[in-house]
């Protein structure tokens, strides 16, 4: 089956009791038994329950993944798979990943002895050069967040496996709509469902899809004994959403692609950095791994203040961190989702104090640009 109908369809079966296209939300924390060693297939909720499984039936799928586990938030998923490695294991992560996993490695996990280098993972070059005998995985984010930076994940994927180590990718930015890492040989691939896959900011989630069996028993083993798997009302408002991924995404691309050549055309915009344009240095390779560029679009403003005179002036679009939702939301990387990477690291990765990052929602393009227009005269 295609994707759309796979979207759709898979996990979702009519309830098999009584014939609701829609399954119910199984609210619930434990299940009858109907004796000591004999269940219905659930006994506790933080265990396993029916929306849990019927949502990650449908992530693995979408993924091409063979086994996908939910959890409570996309950092709660991330945090599951670093559960994977040993005290004196290290790490190669892409240089600009998202501000919670950096906070997450370099002030929680640190302190139980692992080891984590941030490098440009979009040079090959040196991500070899910082290989070491303990590392056991490389852990990217393309593109990357803010910075919109690409990793060749073919080539990363042969370079892991020629050293034994786990390809890791956050796929958050594109969903599987636009990206299947796995068709790359990444092993696992991670994501904040509250972003593209829910789609709709109604909840938070995450995801760890994987391909080996082993990992995937680990996982399984973190997500019920650390107890952050997703709820059943939160499952069921990610798979509903999940539903319509595939249109949303081909809105996404186009409305991402016309605001792209809009604020292109600006001359108080100093620099558009979008893998759809093809001044973006990456553009080729975007083409070749992605089926679309998605609606993540940074900009540079060439000052704090001109991003804060364009923020501050928004109407349509909602100044709020997060993204991948119906809506367009708009945010300063540096003051919002960056502010906990210190500032010496922000600019060594290329965050700059004029940056602004824009999630293109699906309304109406026109309306989206005449907002940025009207706040642009502010600047
Ligand atoms: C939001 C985000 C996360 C973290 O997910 P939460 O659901 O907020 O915990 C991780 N990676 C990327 C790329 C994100 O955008």
């Amino acid at each position: 089956m295609g994707f759309s109908t796979d979207a759709i369809h898979v996990g979702q079966e009519p309830d098999p009791s009584t014939g609701a296209v829609v399954a119910p939300i199984y609210q619930t924390s434990t299940y009858v038994l109907e004796a000591t060693d004999k269940s219905k297939g659930y006994d506790y909720a933080r265990t396993n329950h029916p929306n849990r499984k019927a949502l990650e039936r449908t992530v693995a799928k979408l993924e091409g993944g063979d086994f996908a586990y939910v959890f409570t938030s996309g950092m709660a998923a991330i945090d599951s798979v670093f559960r994977l490695l040993r005290p004196g294991d290290h790490t190669i992560l892409s240089q600009a990943v998202y501000g919670g996993v950096f906070r997450l490695t370099t002030k929680l996990l640190v302190d139980f002895g692992l080891e984590f280098s941030f490098v440009d993972t979009s040079d090959l070059e040196k991500v070899r050069q910082a290989l070491k005998p303990k590392t056991k995985m490389i852990y990217v984010e393309t593109p990357t967040n803010p910075t919109m930076i690409v990793t060749d994940l073919d080539a990363t994927s042969r370079l892991a496996h020629d050293n034994k180590l786990r390809l890791v990718v956050d796929n958050t930015f594109l969903s599987p709509y636009l990206q299947r890492p796995i068709e790359f040989g990444a092993d696992i691939v991670v994501h904040s469902m509250t972003k593209y896959l829910n789609g709709h900011s109604d909840c938070t989630g995450g995801a760890v899809v994987l391909t080996r069996p082993d990992d995937a028993e680990k996982i399984y083993f973190v997500q019920r004994s650390a107890g952050a798997g997703l709820a059943p009302m939160d499952c069921f408002l990610t798979s509903r959403g999940i539903k319509t991924l595939a249109v949303r995404m081909q809105r996404h691309n186009a409305n991402g692609m016309v605001v792209a050549e809009f604020l292109d055309s600006q001359p108080k915009v100093k620099r558009v950095i979008y893998p759809g344009l093809s001044s973006h240095p990456q553009h080729r390779l975007a083409e070749r791994q992605q089926r679309g560029f998605g609606g993540m679009i940074t900009f540079d403003l060439g000052s704090r203040e001109a991003a804060r005179n364009l923020l501050n002036h928004v109407h349509l679009c909602s100044l709020a961190e997060s993204l991948g939702g119906v809506e367009t939301l708009i945010s300063h990387p540096a003051l919002m989702t960056h502010a906990s990477m210190p500032p010496e690291v922000r600019q060594q990765v290329g965050i700059t104090d004029g940056m602004v990052r824009i999630s293109v929602g699906i309304e109406d393009v026109e309306d989206i640009i005449a907002d940025l227009d009207q706040a642009l005269s502010h600047v």
